[in-house]
């Protein structure tokens, strides 16, 4: 799991790289219309991406923090022990089916 987290960090820097917002002459270029709706759009993949992925890490963080307490496996919401089907899908999870579904309502 920890190669995981790192690995997704490494995504993050590498996403970051590709945002042409980062471009210093984004501001000032007078670049066509349709380029910079290109820009806007990629910009805007790359933030939804990132996004997604540093709440991966995190949740892995989360995940790793509870092994070290030993409380990794359980539910954060109802303190049931989380299905071994469902960690092993998602070795992360904080939550049991019932509350995850519970929270996306
Ligand atoms: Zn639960």
């Amino acid at each position: 799991m920890e190669e995981e987290r790192r690995s997704n960090l490494d995504q993050i820097e590498a996403l970051k790289k590709d945002d042409p917002f980062i471009d210093p002459d984004h501001a000032s270029d007078n670049a066509a219309v349709d380029t910079d709706v290109r820009e806007q759009v990629g910009h805007d993949t790359i933030e939804a991406e990132v996004k997604d992925m540093t709440k991966r890490v995190q949740d892995i963080d989360n995940a790793l923090r509870k092994i070290n307490k030993n409380q990794y496996g359980y539910c954060e919401r109802c303190k049931k022990p989380i299905l071994e089907a469902r960690l092993e899908l998602i070795p992360e999870a904080s939550f049991c089916i019932d509350c995850e579904k519970h929270l996306r309502k």
